[in-house]
């Protein structure tokens, strides 16, 4: 009796290892058919993202070229949408003095002040006070007085905070450098005022009006300081650069947007016409704009596009800027889960909400050199609720996070040589371009991309003379070096 039991335990579980065995080769089987399905998107999207040196070099001609279009009389432009944008001079390194200046940014504004002692001497004593701007200006239809009252008042306390430090406080009147960035993303409530900041850029009245209004609140409160104009804070940036070196050429800004300005001279034409003296002028750009049938574009960045508040209007920023990346990685990633089912047979729910991976959290996968992407797995629980996944799943993870950054970083990069070849600087020539912004500062990988990419378009011989540089001071100091260009000394 008890033999037989020993016996029909021993079937029963030689019958129970058989059908394990069984069920873990069919998984594996199962799971290995999924990794494959999984590898053939990667790999599609990989070959569909490439940028060969010759495809990057069609996207930086047709920059150059949309460029020459955008300032040619009449209306042949391009799509960049450039506006002349600010005829006054810009910094000559010369610059001595403690400088104010405002940033106004959608929903907050910053005061900053600082001191310049000429050339050599990097911007020193840097203080800054951000101030939110309360929900009935930002929802009001118009409430640029009000706006203007409210930064007049905040001027003058921070300018009272600073007096005794600044001991020698000039009789005359100072200028106050204003510049505005302008936000990318709808999150804003959709206010008359806010799309009035959005056209500033691209209608210098309505940046004259501004001015005019925030001069006559300075004087309202009895603040000795003028605005000489308001521009674009991309245009701050590249004051900033000139300041540093006499060489620089372009600013471009890499965050959640992007943006760039540069230097262009003036046709003889316009400087006759123009009340200023300056035979160049810096132009903001608004490159996000660029579009060529050259762009690697994909199913992914289309439905991206599709489903945007901007549908078909500016698809390289869709390419290349903090707002986009991680959103085109989340649409892979949801892709991948669906028809390989990558992250198990059920669709992780948080997948499928746009926007869910912002380009920080992106940049922390992609980074991960831990053993066994740990940061991978932290990321996805916390992100997308995926409690876990293999090593090999972690790992294809980010490679789409290193396709989407290196096309975007590629792209950028183009456009650099582009508009660097447009100046007619790429021989002979050194050209400093500054670069400002989140993305550029913070994503390691994306900024190396970005810098191999100058030097592989240009080679050895033409490579040294763009001299991509990071821009100082942080980004709301470009008004001190637009206060300083704009004083006379
Ligand atoms: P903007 O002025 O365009 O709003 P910022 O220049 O302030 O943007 O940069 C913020 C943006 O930079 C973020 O929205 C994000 O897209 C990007 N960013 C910030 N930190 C990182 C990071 N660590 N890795 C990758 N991208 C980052
Ligand atoms: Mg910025």
């Amino acid at each position: 009796m008890k033999r037989e039991l020993v016996v029909v335990a021993a079937a029963t579980t030689a019958a129970a290892t058989v059908a394990g065995v069984a069920f873990l080769v069919r998984q594996w089987r199962r799971q290995s058919n999924q990794q494959l399905s999984a590898q053939r998107i990667l790999r599609e999207f990989a070959r569909r993202c490439a940028t060969p040196t010759s495809k990057l070099w069609q996207v930086a001609n047709e920059m150059a070229s949309d460029m020459e279009a955008e300032l040619a009389p009449g209306d042949r432009g391009g799509n960049l949408g450039v506006p002349v944008s600010y005829l006054a001079g810009l910094p000559t390194g010369e610059e001595k003095g403690t400088f104010y200046g405002i940033n106004l940014r959608g929903t907050n504004f910053v005061i900053v002040r600082g001191k310049l002692e000429g050339r050599n001497e990097a911007l020193s004593d840097l203080s800054r006070q951000e101030i939110e701007i309360p929900l009935h200006i930002l929802s009001s239809a118009d409430s640029t007085k009000e706006l203007c009252d409210l930064m007049a008042v905040e001027v003058a306390k921070f300018v009272g905070l600073h007096v005794e430090s600044d001991s020698k406080v000039e009789a005359t009147e100072r200028t106050l450098g204003f510049t505005v960035s302008l936000p990318v993303d709808d999150l804003l409530p959709s206010s008359a005022l806010h799309s009035k900041w959005r056209r500033i850029s691209v209608n210098d009245t309505m940046g004259g009006e501004l001015a005019q209004e925030m001069n006559h609140a300075l004087k309202k409160h009895g603040i000795e300081m003028r605005v000489f104009a308001v521009v674009n804070d991309t245009i701050g940036h590249l004051a900033g650069g000139r300041y540093y070196n006499k060489e620089s050429v372009a600013a471009v800004s890499l965050g959640m947007g992007t943006d760039v300005a540069y230097i262009e001279s003036l046709p003889q034409q316009i400087v006759k016409e123009s009340s200023s003296e300056a035979a160049e002028t810096a132009i903001n750009m608004q490159w996000g704009n660029f579009f060529s049938s050259h762009l690697p574009l994909t199913e992914y960045d289309a439905s991206l596009d599709a489903e945007s508040a901007d549908p078909g209007c500016r698809i390289f920023e869709k390419l290349i800027s903090g707002m986009y990346l991680g959103e085109i990685v989340r649409r892979v990633l949801l892709r991948m889960a669906e028809e390989s089912a990558l992250f198990g047979d059920v669709v992780p729910p948080k997948l499928t909400i746009s926007y869910s991976l912002r380009s920080p959290d992106m940049a922390a996968m992609h980074q991960d050199t831990s053993q066994d992407y740990e940061i991978v797995q932290a990321k996805l629980k916390e992100i997308f609720d995926i409690e876990s996944s293999t090593t090999s799943v972690r790992e294809m993870v980010t490679e789409i996070c290193d396709v989407v950054s290196e096309r975007g970083a590629r792209l950028v990069g183009a456009g650099i040589v582009g508009i660097v070849k447009k100046m007619g600087r790429l021989a002979n020539r050194k050209s400093v371009i500054t670069i400002e912004g989140g993305l550029y500062e913070h994503y390691r990988i994306y900024r190396n991309y970005l810098h191999s990419t100058v030097w592989e378009m240009l080679g050895t011989d033409l490579s040294d003379n763009v001299i991509i540089d990071h821009s100082h001071g942080g980004s709301s100091a470009a008004s001190i070096f637009l206060a300083a260009s704009q004083t006379d000394h």
